[in-house]
């Protein structure tokens, strides 16, 4: 039946590729300039609170929304304001950025400190202030999350390191090195929200990050780390919560309506270190790898580094490069430009050689049902393809492809190498276009 989550998870194996799970983070120098988006979430943009000309510093706010969903924005850099411009970022869309010249000093701001935090409502307005969103690639804004509808039927709280994106491993140093953190990040949700039951979900093929952090919990914490099966896409929010805590979120539930709040490591992580400091979210580690890549590693950099600056870090191309993608190669997006900036959710950049990039040629389907067999939630992308090519907006209702959250496990399954994410997302459009229409 279409749409109904199946509780073994399908999914497909994805060769993994981690071949950066050994490299330590290191800390990339703050470039020359660095361009930040004022849309760096999901939600509404940001509209700029400084104008060109202006001095900022590190931590300051510069960028703010008086829509509900939304984060604000701070500098990553200290130096001017040399202009606000138009960017378009690598899903088309258009934001204003500020692009800052760097002055090298990294003044700090005078407003930060630590902040004042003793309710559940000053701890959600102190996470909205961090400008945190789910470090893991959506980018949805934490505060929100924090804070649904009926807390009172919230009592979990599920940490996401599945990391389940072949190359990715940003997550992964993140539990190597910063395991206290994440511990302390988890208490302090867990105080500030009322929940009773913590658990972390990590894939089996990460063994040294599951015994790291099984050895910092201390005796008699509720904390329960669950080794999930390495299989895309663990990661899936409600996928997680069924493998880590055996509820299912049913089609139209949110987590919270299971009791759940789910939170990536990285995000928790940084509730630790922002309720310590008070610096808002200005730096992010992430994975740069892929065949066209001379030095893979895992770097941190101000957010507003440019992909090119990132990459001749890392050595620039030993090749080459076909495809650079922010993300991973499962639900990432390639970019059109090397002066794309990293934004905040941005866990990894790819780079691929003409090889690893070829794009096989899409033959007919031969109805063999491998796309419906690999999809979390049973949907059944060769209808969906049919129905859309027939503008059947009733046939689309039905076939739920409004719960395609565009993993790619249908079109990896696929031996006719049909797109069929893509045609996911057009046959989604296609629905909000005929219900809205139906609706009038
Ligand atoms: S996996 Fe590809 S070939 Fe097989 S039924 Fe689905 S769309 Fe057709
Ligand atoms: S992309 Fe959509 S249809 Fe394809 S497997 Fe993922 S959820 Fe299912």
């Amino acid at each position: 039946m279409a749409g109904f989550f199946k509780k073994s998870l399908s999914g497909v194996k994805v060769p993994h590729n981690k071949n950066t799970m050994e490299s330590a983070t290191v800390d990339m120098p703050i470039p020359e300039q660095v361009t930040i988006p004022m849309l760096q979430h999901m939600g509404a943009p940001c509209e700029p609170l400084v104008k060109t000309g202006d001095h900022v510093k590190v931590g300051q706010l510069v960028g703010s929304s008086t829509q509900f969903m939304s984060a604000p924005i701070h500098a990553s850099v200290s130096g001017d304001v040399t202009a606000i411009d138009e960017y378009i970022n690598p899903a088309g869309i258009r934001t204003k950025c500020l692009v800052i010249k760097t002055d090298g000093l990294q003044e700090v701001d005078e407003s930060i400190a630590p902040p004042i935090v003793n309710t559940r409502e000053e701890f959600i307005e102190a996470i909205k202030n961090s400008g945190l969103v789910g470090l893991g690639g959506a980018g949805f804004p934490t505060a929100i999350k924090l804070n649904p509808k009926n807390p009172e039927k919230v009592d979990t709280l599920v940490i996401n390191c599945a990391e389940c994106e072949p190359y990715i491993t940003a997550d992964n140093r993140e539990c190597m090195e910063n395991a206290p953190a994440i511990l302390n990040g988890i208490k302090t949700v867990m105080k500030y929200l009322n929940l009773k039951k913590p658990y972390i979900g990590i894939e089996d093929n990460k063994p040294k990050a599951i015994a790291h952090i099984k050895s910092q919990i201390i005796a008699g914490d509720p904390i329960e780390v669950v080794s999930l099966k390495s299989k895309y896409p663990q990661g899936a929010e409600k996928v997680l919560i069924y493998e880590t805590t055996g509820r299912v979120v049913e089609e139209g539930m949110l987590p919270a309506d299971a009791g759940v709040i789910v939170m990536n490591v990285s995000s928790v992580a940084f509730v630790d270190s922002y309720m310590k400091t008070g610096m808002p979210l200005i730096k992010k580690r992430l994975t740069v790898d892929g065949s066209a890549v001379k030095e893979p590693k895992n770097v941190r950099v101000a957010i507003g580094t440019t992909f090119e600056d990132v990459l001749n870090f890392c050595g620039g191309f030993k090749t080459e490069p076909k495809k650079v993608i922010m993300g991973g190669p499962m639900m990432g997006i390639s970019v059109y430009t090397l002066k794309t900036p990293v934004i905040k959710n941005n866990n990894a950049i790819l780079a691929f050689d003409e090889k690893d990039a070829v794009t096989p040629n899409e033959t007919a389907c031969i109805r063999c049902g491998s796309c419906v067999r690999a999809c979390p939630f049973s949907l059944m992308p060769l209808e969906i393809e049919r129905a859309l090519k027939l503008e059947d907006g009733a046939k689309l209702e039905k076939l739920k492809v409004n719960l395609c959250m565009a993993c790619g496990c249908c079109a990896f399954a696929c031996p006719a190498h049909r797109d069929l994410v893509t045609t996911n997302n057009l046959a989604k459009k296609f629905l909000r276009n005929y219900s809205s229409k139906q609706a009038k």
